[in-house]
């Protein structure tokens, strides 16, 4: 008998395990080698169907369900990591990009595969208002150009995701979360730490009392500039950064201070290490400040001790000091390889979890989710931003003046 018509006679599977041993191999080999067996022989695997099985990550929208992207800033942060995250999650897609290069836009779009229709310069942007394929528009371009960008986008009628920090001053903050109210659009800013798997576990144990009451918070936040580089160059220009290290990384610990404790601090006190105007690298003058430190006191009770300087090497890492634990989140805000480690009176622990790049994904399904289930985005609401804008800017004064200044709570 030929395999095919053995299979056909549907000898059971039952019958098949009965015969194991030297029949099961003897009939095998016979198989194998085509040689009749004299016998029934063991049926093919077949696919067979299960029930569904309990997923670690639900699944995907279709593309035409996804809600559409368009990418404003073709620089560093968007193309390495921001693009990439949007192919990973599941209910965004990428459907425009904007760029001043128009060379760099089409090479970015083909890759991506975005019609040459989805390719959009800063000058005819305003077009997008009519392009059904773009809900969103990410805003990842310097940080004096956020509040601009995020009213023309809102004009245009689309729902805006806006790079940290929100903008320069609150009155721009202000100006932003207007203009998405009076569109009826969304707004959030990306804050992408929360949604980190490590941070959002320390939150969760904060949250359910598992350290105890918060003491202190240390946080330090820094990275050399190098001006020489595009992507630094703008960052040492007061009149594209609005701010220096705080505004870039510092805002880090601030806007950790902030989750962690779930609470927003009533005063900061201040110290410049190198306030603006101090020689950079190369010993040119750079416009920003390079160096701050500053406290913050919690109304709980709390005091969060934080540093961001862009003349040392990569530091990012908070420590929560609580009454019956420490976590130690070092690093606590890479893009990759963030870890916890908790240290109890029995000892230290260093959970297993997720991967630190699913920060990006996160932060951009929430997004599109908020949008769908119309509510505000759980982490990075305007006012959220709004309010470390207004923190940043007391601490500035309190570095000026060397006194304590008082933070109004968040309106
Ligand atoms: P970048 O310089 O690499 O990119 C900026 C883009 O803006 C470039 O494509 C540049 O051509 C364009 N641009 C338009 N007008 C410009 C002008 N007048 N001057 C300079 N550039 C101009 O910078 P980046 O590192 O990608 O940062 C962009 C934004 O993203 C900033 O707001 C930054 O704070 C934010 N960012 C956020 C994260 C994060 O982890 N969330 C990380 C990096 C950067």
């Amino acid at each position: 008998m030929s395999r095919r018509a053995f299979v056909a006679t549907g000898v059971s599977a039952g019958a098949a395990v009965a015969g194991v041993g030297a029949f099961a191999g003897s009939a095998a080999r016979a198989a194998a080698s085509g040689e009749a067996a004299g016998g029934a022989l063991p049926p093919a695997p077949r696919a067979a169907g299960r029930p569904m099985p309990e997923l670690e990550r639900p699944l995907a929208d279709s593309p035409e369900r996804r809600l559409g992207w368009a990418v404003v800033g073709l620089g560093d942060f968007a193309l390495n990591h921001m693009l990439p995250a949007l192919g990973r999650t599941r209910h965004c897609r990428l459907t425009a990009v904007v760029s001043g290069n128009a060379e760099k836009a089409r090479a970015v779009a083909a890759a991506y595969g975005v019609p040459a229709s989805g390719v959009y310069s800063y000058d005819d942007f305003d077009r997008i208002r009519d392009d059904r394929t773009v809900d969103v528009v990410y805003v990842v371009l310097p940080n004096a150009l956020h509040a601009a960008w995020t009213e023309r986008a809102a004009r245009a009628g689309k729902h805006v995701f806006c790079e940290k920090p929100m903008a320069v001053t609150e009155a721009e903050c202000r100006r932003m979360i207007d203009a998405c109210a009076r569109a009826g659009r969304r707004l959030m800013i990306a804050y992408r730490a929360p949604f980190e798997p490590h941070n959002a576990e320390a939150i969760r144990m904060l949250r359910a009392g598992e350290a105890g009451a918060i003491r202190e918070i240390v946080a330090d936040h820094g990275r050399p500039l190098d001006p020489e580089k595009p992507a630094d160059r703008w960052r040492a220009e007061a009149a594209l950064a609005g701010g220096g290290s705080l505004y870039d990384i510092g805002i880090y610990s601030l806007n950790g201070a902030r989750y962690l404790t779930g609470e927003d601090p009533v005063e900061v006190r201040a110290t410049y290490r190198k306030p603006p105007g101090s020689p950079g690298p190369g010993g040119r003058p750079i416009d920003v400040e390079q160096g701050i430190a500053w406290t913050m006191r919690f109304p709980g009770g709390a005091v969060a001790h934080c540093t961001s300087g862009y003349d040392f090497q990569n530091v990012k890492r908070i420590q929560v000091m609580a009454e019956r634990a420490s976590l130690a989140l070092d690093p606590a805000t890479e893009y990759e390889g963030n870890r916890l480690i908790v240290t109890r009176e029995r000892g230290r622990e260093e959970p297993k979890l997720g991967e630190s790049s699913l920060q990006f994904v996160g932060e951009l399904d929430e997004f599109a989710s908020a949008i769908r289930e119309n509510r505000e985005p759980r982490r990075g609401t305007g006012p959220e931003g709004l309010h470390d804008v207004r923190i940043m800017q007391r601490i500035y004064e309190a570095a000026r003046t060397g006194r304590p200044v008082e933070v109004p709570p968040a309106r």
